[in-house]
This record gives structure tokens, sequence and C-alpha cells, in this order.
């Protein structure tokens, strides 16, 4: 291997997986593993020494300036990201056109790739742009009735402490959006938008059109690159006839020989694997019946039960939304015919003096295990998604 080639490769590696753990390592699966440690370092640990290091150095100024920036990026809608997404599809499709475009070998790839190529420009657009589900106060009354509390996650009779109104269910404040969200997933930062009730199904095809490019452009070039090495070879040898070695070695000194070719073909590779892995992991918030946004509020409660902090009682007289409207409400899916009920209430009590405010009528008993909790968002994966391509109007 060249030298020199090998620390690139080292290089870019640690930065890969530095920059995975500062952004994907809060994931409550992660949090108690050293990526989760990581993640603490980088966000708390280090930022704590060198603001020590500042305040001695400067007098703080430089914290103060990086602060300014650091909340500019998190906490303001900006499309920096945005615009890395889009100078990368548009960098890699200039790549493309240099290097794969005269190789195209029929009429079919030529018609194809043009129409692939458009969609991640119209779905993000179509995911930037669309009102993910704004709560106003004019549409309150009827984003109140999008869904029914569950009495685990979601209770009412809370405030938004901004918007100043109750906290419909399953609906979250943003405050980069600075708006409260119906049925909040997550702020998007590629799409500078929230995910939400209304622009889901946008999201969704903004990374199923990211990874159809990205899957045909590995497909394309990697063909492409494969012909090459076939016809580099000597007379009367074929591919086959190589060893495993051998092919991957001619491959990659053909990557290196047609420079756009082989970076379209890894970036596709590269990107598409974490590409795929996130779309995965949508999908099976879908097929789970939750968002990002209550994957947190579950985790928490998993700790709490562990903890023997998490108490529950059967009460089907105070649960205002769920059941008894029941099949009563033809139409869209809503709070009053949503299909799964629970009379269950679940409280977490921290100090043994709040057992003090819950209900005496009721008989609340310790929860022991997370089968005990239901989730009664968890529709099935068709319901789950007909929701999301046909949204109940507010
Ligand atoms: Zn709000
Ligand atoms: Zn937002």
């Amino acid at each position: 291997m060249d030298p020199g080639f090998r620390e690139i490769l080292i290089a870019i590696l640690s930065l890969s997986f530095v920059v995975f753990v500062a952004l994907f390592g809060h994931v409550p699966a992660l949090r108690k593993t050293p990526i989760g440690w990581g993640h603490a370092f980088i966000w708390k640990t280090f930022p704590g020494w060198f603001t020590k290091m500042d305040i001695k150095l400067t007098g703080g100024l430089l914290v103060r300036s990086v602060k300014n920036l650091f909340n500019y990026l998190m906490y303001e809608k900006h499309p920096l990201i945005q615009l890395f997404y889009l100078a990368m599809v548009t960098g890699g499709l200039y790549l493309f056109y240099l290097g794969a475009w005269p190789r195209l070998w029929s009429t079919f790839h030529r018609i194809m790739v043009p129409i692939v190529c458009s969609t991640p420009y119209i779905t993000l657009y179509l995911a930037s742009y669309t009102d993910p589900g704004y709560i106003t106060n004019e549409n309150h009354q009827r984003a109140m009735k999008l869904y029914p509390y569950d009495w685990v996650n979601f209770k009412p009779g809370y405030n938004c402490s901004t918007c100043r109104f109750e906290k419909p269910a399953r609906s979250k404040h943003c405050p980069i959006c600075k708006h409260c969200i119906a049925k909040a997933d997550h702020h998007c930062v590629w799409i500078n938008n929230c995910v939400g009730h209304k622009n889901i199904k946008w999201f969704f095809a903004f990374l199923m059109s990211t990874n159809i490019i990205l899957v045909y452009g590995f497909y394309l070039t990697f063909y492409m690159i494969k012909q090459i090495v076939a016809d580099t070879l000597p007379k009367g040898t074929t591919i086959p006839d190589l060893s495993w070695g051998e092919y991957v070695n001619e491959f990659f000194l053909c990557l290196v020989l047609d420079v756009s070719l082989g970076i379209v073909c890894l970036l596709c590779l590269m990107t598409g694997l974490m590409s795929f892995g996130f779309t995965g992991y949508h999908f099976y918030l879908l097929w789970a019946g939750t968002t990002t946004n209550e994957t947190f509020k579950w985790t928490d409660w998993k700790d709490d039960i562990s903890a023997g902090e998490v108490w529950m009682a059967q009460d089907p007289t105070r649960n205002p939304f769920t059941g008894r409207w029941s099949s009563q409400t033809p139409g869209p899916l809503n709070a009053f015919n949503w299909p799964v009920q629970s009379d269950k209430i679940v409280y977490r009590i921290i100090n043994p003096e709040e057992m003090e405010y819950l209900d005496k009528q009721l008989i609340w008993t310790k929860v022991d295990s997370m089968d005990d909790l239901v989730n009664v968002y968890d529709i099935g994966f068709k319901k789950t998604l007909e929701g999301v391509i046909w949204p109940t109007e507010f």
C-alpha cells in the first residue's frame, strides 16, 4: 500500500467515528456504552476544560463567540446542513456526469438517470417546506382531537410554557421551529424542519429517494469499474479466472485509475450504509407505533421501572379520550375512534412523599416490567402507515 494512503484512510475512519459518536451517541440504546460515554466527553467534559482555559487566557471571549455560533447552529433555523446535502448530491452528480455518463450502455439508463437524480431535490423541497403540523391558537382545539392521551407519556392538563395552551397528546414544542408540533418526531437538520404529523410522508420520500439514488449510483459505477477490470485483463483471461484477492486488487486499481467513477462508487457505498441504517430505524419506529420523541420517553420508563419508581392503577373513568366514543365516530382515525385502548394510568414516584398525591380511590401497584405498560399508539404497521400517508386533517 502507498505510504501516506494508509494514514489518510486511518484519519478518515477516525474522523467518521468521532462524528458518529458526537451525532448518535445520545441514542438511548447506546447510553451506557463507551459510545455514550464518548458522546458525554465530546459535549460535556471537553467543553468544560476548554471554558476553564479560555477564562484564564482571554477572559471568556472565545467561549462566548463559540457559544453564540453554536446557539445559532443548534437552536435557530438555518440551511447549512441542507446546503451540505445539496452540495454532496450535486458534486456527486457532476462526477457521475464526467466519469459514468459517457459509459452508460443503454437508452433505458440514459432516461432513468435524470429521473432518479431529480427526486432527491424534489423530495428535499417537499419535506423542508411542508408544514410539519404547527399547532396554533386557531387549530389547537382540532389538534387536541388527533390522538388520545395514553396516560403514560402524555397526560391531559399540561400546558406548553411557550405556546400557553394545553399540550395535545403526542405533540412536542420545538425550540427551533418555535411552535408545538403535532405528532412530533424530531427536528431534522437535513431538511431544516421538524418531522411531524403532516410532513413525515415527505421525510420518508426524501429518505427513500436518497437510498434509491445511492443504490442506483453504486450499481452503475460498480458495473462500469467491473467492465474496466475485464478490459485490462490479458487476452484469454476473464474475471472468473481471477482469485478473490486478484480481483479486489484489480478492482481497486481501476477505481484509482478512473478517479471520478471511483469516488462516486465509494461515496454511494459509504453514505448508502448510513442512509439505509437511518431509514431502517424509521421503518422500525412505524412498525413499533412510536416516534423518535416517544422512544426517549419509553427509555426513561425502562430506567425508572428498574429503579422501582413506577406505579400504575386501573381507572376507566378518568381517561377522557380512550374508549368511550368508540365505533360511534366514523371517518378518519382520531382520538375518539382510536382502535387501541387502555384504562391504565402510570406515574413515576421519585420521593415516597409523592405517593400522597395519587388518587386514594384507586388501587396502585408497582410496575415491574415494561410489558405492563401499553403503547396505545401501536395500532399495527398498516394503520400507522395509512396515518402517515393520509394524515388526519386538523
Ligand atoms: Zn409550544
Ligand atoms: Zn423543529
